[in-house]
This record gives structure tokens, sequence and C-alpha cells, in this order.
């Protein structure tokens, strides 16, 4: 059963891993960096989100407190916004990027941004698939070389089809994560929200967050690349 423990796959799984770990520390160092630093309106999370909301027509969009660290969405079935504590109630610089970079999300949902819809329509299905793929998978492997060998394929290749959305998933995310980050600076400028010289903490702040999706994206296709290299073999 060591399928995939061949040629190129452990140096690419080992790539990803590092970089999945280099990417969560950096996210973590960034947010635990600007909680640190005031912005300089003094605004909350929440009041920046909502002058954004505002000025964008979104008024009737709510913002709501949420539990957690870095828990902070936009739920576009709801139509709310939920920060979290150090985000809400914090003036922070890391609180003020983190709330318009959800804004930028809820703006998206407004103007029916294609790469969103995409985003939301296969979210749950492919929730699904995330969990039902590895059962295709493992019975698929199992039966390979068996009687059952045909059938053992074709079970095999569902668990792909079905990790391939997955993947499909997080390279769709990443152009909505990036989009609604440059939306988030663009709004905190016209908005007043932010000051010139913290555009630079704004940023890192928000390039810290987009690495994760880039990280996530990069462990999935790690993952495909050896599911397809098992097969292959098969
Ligand atoms: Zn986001």
């Amino acid at each position: 059963m060591f399928y995939g423990f061949y040629g190129p796959y452990p140096l690419l799984l080992l790539a990803s891993l590092l970089f999945s770990m280099y990417a969560s520390a950096k996210v973590k160092r960034a947010y635990s960096k600007y909680s640190r630093i005031g912005n300089k309106t003094g605004m909350t999370g929440a009041q920046a989100a909502r002058k954004i909301l505002d000025a964008n027509g979104l008024t009737d969009v709510r913002i709501e407190l949420t539990p957690g660290v870095m828990s902070d969405h936009y739920d576009p079935s709801k139509r709310v916004m939920r920060l979290s504590e150090g985000v809400y109630n914090a003036s922070t610089l890391a609180a003020i990027s983190i709330a318009a970079h959800e804004s930028g999300h809820a703006i998206q949902h407004g103007e029916k941004y294609g790469l969103l819809s995409l985003r939301n329509t296969i979210a749950i299905p492919v929730g699904w698939a995330s969990k039902l793929a590895w059962v295709f998978i493992i019975i698929g492997i199992l039966l390979t070389g068996t009687s059952m060998y045909m059938e053992g394929n074709w079970l095999l290749d569902i668990g792909i089809i079905m990790f391939a959305a997955v993947v499909v998933f997080h390279l769709v995310t990443l152009p909505v994560e990036l989009d609604a980050s440059k939306r988030a600076l663009v709004q905190m400028r016209e908005q007043g929200i932010m000051f010139k010289d913290e555009t630079e903490g704004a940023r890192k702040m928000l390039k810290a967050a987009a690495m994760t999706y880039l990280a996530a994206l990069a462990a999935a296709l790690v993952q495909l690349i050896r599911l397809l290299a098992i097969r292959g073999r098969n």
C-alpha cells in the first residue's frame, strides 16, 4: 500500500507541506503584528465594514460578532458579515483590513461577480465530494488486483473526478480572494478608512491571508497528481 511513494511525489508532498506551514505561520505573524498597531482613524473593524457597505449601497447587509480567531467571513446566503472579536471591536490595522476584505466579498456578491457565484454554487457539492472522494479512492485501490479489478478502477476514477472538483474549487477561490483584497484596499482609501502610510501594512496583512489560499490549492494539486500517478500504475 505504498503507492505514490516513488518518483517526484515525496518531494512535491514535502514542498507543499512546507509551503502550507510557511503560509500559516506568515498569516499568524502578520495578524499578531498588525493587531498591535492601532489604525489612525480609530475605527473598529465593524465601523469600517459598515462605512464601506453603506457607501456601496449594501445597507441591508448585517454585521455580527462571531466567536473564534480569524473566523471572519461573509455569508452570501444570509447576507451577513460575521466578524471575530479581534476585528469587530478592535481599532487596529489588522481589524480594518480584514473587515474591508469581507466587505469586498459583500460587494462581489452585490455585483454578482461571476467567480464568486460559481464558488458559492459549487461549495456544498464540493464539500461532499471532498469527504466521499476518499471512500471511492480507498475502495478502488483495495479492489485493484482482485477479480473485481475493472470495478475497482471505475471506483478509483470516480474518486479522482471528485477530488479534481476540489482542486477546481480551490482554483476558483484564489482569484475571488485576491479580488476581495484588491477591492478592500480601494475601499479603504476611497472611504478614508486608511491613511496613505498605512497602505503598506494593510497590503501585507491581506497578502499573508491570500497565501493560505495558495497553499491550499498547492496541497490539493499535489494530492491530485499523486492520485493520477496511482491510477497510471494500476
Ligand atoms: Zn475572503
